[in-house]
């Protein structure tokens, strides 16, 4: 198949004549059941018609991923909802209002229509509307229901920029649309809220942009799923896709805990005899730190005042690594709170769980 990449050069101001043809076009194309990668304020999504068990048998075979791991429906207004989902408590709607169109994603009871080829055999669903003025478009002009889980090769970091997803998709997709690189760079907060709200409390299952806390002012207190609290509590976890090996560069990543003089002295010793055996050697680090380093490769993300630059610079990073051959990469580690929640869950995923503490 050869893929057509098409450009949008300034979404934030509005979409040219040609450029609004190229998605009227790009959403046909999902409406014909086929697949099209497009920008959201996470992450690039790789999109088909959520509606249609086809378009999602494809998804599944474009990513190499699992059919057992469930695809988030996006929608281009709140309203839809009440479509794909069997019930919307009022917490959704509550949810709604805060950070909708945003990123966070919900789980709730699934309608009749969506397939279960669309949730992985779940009576569940995931909804998300996201607030990129380039999905908002393709969405509506692809038939509204688009299932897109994030726009790599399973098991690889997501794409946050148009050229990672070619990298992994190209001669996969039907089309990729070019809107630049993505303002958050991590994937949406999942919030379950199909548990029993009359007793239990709403439990996030994936941590994202939208906090614990921000979740908590608006709806009371919430539960995180102990698995991103307690990886090793030896559970499975609640969103199916936190379960599969993600993330994680080619090379070895290890996560490094402690003062940063330590993490430091303790990296260069570490990577000085890597490369003795040959290795080629990263660093992960914040502007903070990051000169303290001798390593091959030193990826400063952003400072640690600035916990929004970490997050968006991280899986460019994972992918550059990569590209650049390093075989043993070591990574600083953040504080588990706010933001830095789900900075900590991807990089403890892409690490496999090796983390020293020094
Ligand atoms: P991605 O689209 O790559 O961000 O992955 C979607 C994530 O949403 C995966 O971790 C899925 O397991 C999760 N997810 C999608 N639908 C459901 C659902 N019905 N219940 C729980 N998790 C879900
Ligand atoms: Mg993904």
């Amino acid at each position: 198949m050869k893929t057509e990449i098409v450009k949008i050069l300034q979404p934030e101001l509005g979409l040219s004549c040609g450029e609004d043809a190229a998605l009227r076009r790009a959403g046909a194309v999902l409406m014909a059941g086929g697949l099209v990668a497009f920008p959201t304020e996470t992450v690039y999504g790789l999109g088909g018609d959520g509606l249609n068990r086809e378009s999602a048998r494809k998804i599944y075979e474009a990513k190499g991923r699992p059919s057992d791991n469930p695809l988030i429906i996006h929608i281009c207004r709140f309203e839809d909802i009440y479509e794909i989902a069997g019930a919307v408590p009022k917490e959704a709607e509550k949810l709604a209002d805060a950070f909708w169109p945003g990123p966070l994603t919900m789980i709730l009871p699934k309608s009749a229509q969506v397939p279960y080829e669309t949730t992985g055999g779940l009576d569940t669903v995931a909804v998300r509307f996201p607030s990129h003025p380039v999905a908002r478009k393709l969405i509506e002009y692809g038939g509204r229901y688009i299932a897109a889980p994030s726009a790599n090769r399973s098991g690889k970091p997501s794409p946050t920029e148009a050229g990672h997803v070619a990298e992994d998709m190209d001669g996969r997709v039907d089309m990729i649309v070019d809107g630049g690189a993505v303002g958050i760079g991590l994937e949406s907060t999942i919030v379950d809220l199909t548990v029993d709200l009359t007793k239990d409390r709403p439990q996030i299952l994936r941590p994202g942009y939208v906090t614990e806390r921000m979740l908590t002012e608006v709806l009371g207190a919430v539960d995180t799923d102990v698995t991103i609290i307690k990886p090793d509590s030896g559970q499975a976890p609640k969103a199916p896709g936190m379960k599969y090996r993600h993330y994680a560069p080619e090379g070895e990543l290890v996560l490094v805990e402690g003062e940063p003089e330590r993490v430091a002295a303790y990296v260069n010793e570490q990577a000085a005899a890597d490369r003795a055996r040959g290795c080629k050697t990263g660093v992960i680090a914040a502007s903070e730190t990051a000169a303290a380093y001798r390593a091959d490769v030193v990826k400063c993300l952003g400072s640690r005042s600035d916990e929004e630059s970490i997050a968006r610079g991280l899986f460019a990073a994972l992918r550059e690594f990569d590209n650049e051959k390093v075989t043993k990469i070591y990574s600083e580690s953040f504080p588990d709170r706010g933001l830095g929640q789900a900075i900590m869950n991807r990089l403890l995923k892409a690490a496999g769980h090796r983390v020293v503490r020094v």
